[in-house]
């Protein structure tokens, strides 16, 4: 099926995050017809962020919400069109890409992909109302809210003891709630972990429930090995058990590393001619707003090549 001309765009973006919406930003400025589609809200991840300490040109901070609002605003100021809907397949024609959602087909030559991947939860009570409020997944964002008290990290991998490691210099203390009894962290990460003095380990322990008024007060604690369970004093819990990106409708058609992220080069061309990816969905990205950005205004810039080289 074609769809009807209306439809056809130059540049379709999948993720209106930083990415998405910086990749936009550049492509609606280099003239290019394009359309950015949203499942959610526009802002992306961000918008969860309370505040916003580490995007450039803030030097006061900003509060995510608007943050993601500014970002829409600056990027819709050049013809950028959005179009609130879920993409659920996509389809390689000749030289066009189709992308199916909810509200029909359409086409573009070039597709940027910025669908971003976020942390994978832990299910448990107490973690959805208190996010925000103690409970966050993501330590270089929020450990600057947690000076001198007591915290929680989540996890026994690179990214966990990463996180635990950052968050040591700002916490009273940090305690490491691990499900084995020994780390899937590198050797390295492990060492620095058990030779700080403010890192602490609950082995063979998962969080059974958050608990708190206003924010969070501390966790319930259980050993999965003898069923026994402890309440731990923390103000914060960082949860960090791995990532979730929603690359589905992508498998077969571009290269995913084992999780489902996008994997990309250095000018985020995703070895299929004319689909590029960006920000938090690509293998390895940093995670970060301005990473995100960057990885969008690289994306926008090697797709406008790629339409003008065709
Ligand atoms: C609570 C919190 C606090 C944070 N604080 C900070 C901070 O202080 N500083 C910092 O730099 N970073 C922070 N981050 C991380 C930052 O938000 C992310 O790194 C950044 O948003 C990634 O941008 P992105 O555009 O790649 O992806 P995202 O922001 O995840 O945006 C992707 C968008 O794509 C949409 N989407 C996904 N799949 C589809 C689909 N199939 N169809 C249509 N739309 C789709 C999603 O709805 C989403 O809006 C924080 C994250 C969280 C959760």
């Amino acid at each position: 099926m074609t769809p009807d001309e209306d439809n056809v765009y130059e540049v379709i973006i999948i993720g209106g995050g930083p990415a998405g919406l910086t990749a936009g930003l550049y492509t609606s400025r280099a003239r290019l017809r394009s359309l950015l589609m949203e499942k959610a809200l526009v802002g992306g991840q961000i918008v969860n962020a309370e505040q916003v300490e580490n995007f450039p040109g803030f030097p006061d901070g900003v509060s995510g919400s608007e943050l993601g609002e500014l970002l829409h605003r600056q990027a819709t100021r050049f013809g950028l069109e959005t179009l609130y809907t879920e993409v659920c397949g996509l389809e390689l024609q000749e030289d066009r890409k189709l992308v199916r959602t909810a509200e029909g087909d359409f086409t573009a030559r070039a597709l940027i992909i910025a669908g971003g991947s976020s942390r994978q939860e832990l299910g448990v009570s107490g973690e959805k109302e208190f996010i925000g409020k103690g409970v966050s997944y993501c330590a270089t964002c929020d450990a600057a809210f947690f000076r001198e008290q007591p915290v929680a990290v989540v996890g026994g991998g690179d990214a966990a003891i990463t996180e635990a490691l950052h968050l040591a210099k700002f916490a009273s203390g940090v305690t490491v709630i691990h499900r084995r009894d020994q780390l899937r962290a590198s050797r390295i990460l492990q060492e620095r972990a058990f030779a700080e003095p403010l890192i602490d380990f609950r082995w063979d322990s998962v969080i059974e429930r958050i608990e708190g008024k206003d924010f969070v007060e501390g966790a319930v604690v259980r050993n999965v090995k003898t069923g026994a369970q402890s309440m731990l004093g923390v103000t914060g819990v960082f949860v960090s058990i791995g990532f979730r990106p929603d690359t589905d409708y992508l498998k077969g058609i571009l290269p995913l590393d084992d999780i489902g992220h996008i994997i990309t080069n250095e000018k985020m061309e995703t070895g299929i001619s004319g689909i590029l990816a960006a920000g938090d969905i690509r293998h390895n990205s940093a995670r970060q707003a301005i990473t995100a950005a960057g990885d969008g205004a690289t994306a926008a810039i090697y797709a406008e090549k790629y339409l003008t080289e065709q």
